[in-house]
């Protein structure tokens, strides 16, 4: 049977080095377009967002795992995944 390891590395006697990692998603504002949303059937303003999920090390973002574009409807509150040439983002 295996016992559970300590979240680090023994360097030596007295060192040990310990990582505290994460990850999250950060999110840019890039514009506001006028769509119909697909939900409420409204034609409203429709914030886009870039979204970006990062590997944190020591709550620092480091690594961009994934990227995706999103607009929310401002009438509904849906928030729904778009490619970036529907909203003329690159
Ligand atoms: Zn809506």
């Amino acid at each position: 049977m295996e016992r559970a390891r300590p979240c680090g590395q023994t360097l030596g006697n007295l060192t040990r080095v310990f990582f505290i990692f994460g990850w999250g998603w950060k999110a840019t504002h890039l514009a506001t377009t006028q769509l119909t949303c697909p939900r409420c059937g409204n034609h409203v303003a429709h914030p886009v967002q870039k979204q970006v999920l990062k590997i944190s090390l020591f709550f620092v973002p480091l690594i961009p795992l994934k990227t995706k574009y999103t607009v929310t409807c401002t009438a509904c509150g849906v928030t729904r995944e778009v490619s970036p040439a529907a909203v003329g983002v690159h």
